[in-house]
């Protein structure tokens, strides 16, 4: 099958990409915005592998990439909650402008797509776990976070209403917090932030009281559901959840990060307006009911969190070590 990886550089892309690439073709296209070439270096060489270093807004390449494939998974999109405010209106016109392109011409060729959507757009419903069919609560257009959660709303409206009405063959996936290797604590997600933290000795940031919760799932798991979702043409027209209902307060993560790396840095309790921004919003709790994805595609994450606190910190030190010796040279 030849297979098309929007932000397929990105961290979640890349991996799909790894797991994809010994039995399909593989293009991906990126514009290494947030994603980098480092994640797919290992990919450059292999016979099977096309990188395409573009935007999904050049619509004549993204139109003859898509034409040429049998399948989109459709990854690009603003990452991280402080990117999401520090840029708003690029989040924006990614998620919209460059979704509705893709759609159009997924339509256009009939092809198969599998867009991924986010957790946040449950907003701050407090309908625990979260089912795919409860409603979105969203807070007020002058807080910046929530045009992260509206604008992909809109796009799963728009892939549901090419279905319906253009028979697109489309799955939406709402990924929960998903953590692994590759991920970066430049946009500032929590697990990469908190470990490097602790391996530089530097302080352990917790927004808020920190007795927010989140599940913590690793990207290999949802690499396995993707994979699965693509395999099944019962998921057409389908929503699902795909995350971990393993939760964690980030009070406990921090203390959890510091016992696995043996660090002695100190915690401390950053206010969330000086974290993000003056009036911010956070989610108390997000935890996803898993049960539709789990009776589909046999979806489980396997991963606990010290394995993937483990694959983790490996990686973080091993990005440390590497910064070191480039600054010595
Ligand atoms: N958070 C934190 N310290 C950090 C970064 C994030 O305490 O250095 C908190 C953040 O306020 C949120 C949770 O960790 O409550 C998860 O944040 P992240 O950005 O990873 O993902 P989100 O679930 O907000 O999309």
């Amino acid at each position: 099958m030849r297979v098309l990886i929007t932000g397929g550089a990105g961290f979640i892309g890349s991996h799909l990409a790894d797991s994809l690439l010994s039995r399909h073709e593989i293009a991906v296209l990126d514009d290494l915005s947030t994603g980098s070439r480092e994640n797919i270096e290992p990919l450059l060489k292999h016979p099977s592998f096309t990188f395409h270093h573009n935007s999904i807004f050049n619509r004549d390449l993204l139109a003859s990439l898509i034409a040429d494939c049998d399948i989109v998974f459709h990854l690009a999109a603003a990452v991280g909650v402080k990117r999401i405010i520090e840029a708003p209106v690029e989040t924006i016109q990614t998620n919209v402008a460059g979704t509705e392109l893709v759609l159009r011409l997924a339509t256009e060729h009939a092809r198969r797509l599998v867009l991924a959507s986010t957790s946040e757009v449950y907003g701050k419903s407090t309908q625990l776990p979260f089912r795919e069919d409860g409603d979105l609560v969203l807070g007020a257009t002058d807080h910046s976070r929530w045009s992260y959660a509206c604008s992909k709303a809109i796009d799963e409206f728009l892939a549901l209403a090419c279905h319906r009405q253009y028979r697109l063959p489309v799955t939406i996936v709402r990924l929960f917090n998903t953590v692994g290797p590759r991920q970066s604590s430049r946009y500032g997600m929590v697990l990469p932030t908190f470990v490097r933290q602790a391996l530089l000795g530097e302080p352990i940031t917790v927004y808020g009281s920190g007795e927010q919760s989140r599940c913590f799932t690793h990207v290999r798991d949802i690499v396995e559901g993707l994979t699965a979702i693509a395999q099944r043409d019962t998921t057409i027209g389908e929503i699902y959840n795909l995350g971990s209902t393993s939760e964690i307060s980030m009070n406990q993560l921090a203390r959890t990060v510091l016992s696995a790396t043996a660090s002695s840095s100190m915690i401390v309790h950053i206010p969330y307006e000086q974290a993000y921004a003056p009036g911010f919003e956070d989610m108390q709790r997000r935890m996803p009911d898993i049960s539709k994805a789990g009776a589909a595609f046999n979806f489980h994450p396997r991963h606990s969190l010290q394995q993937i606190l483990a694959d983790v910190i490996s990686y973080q030190r091993a990005q440390l070590e590497q910064h070191s010796r480039t600054v010595a040279f």
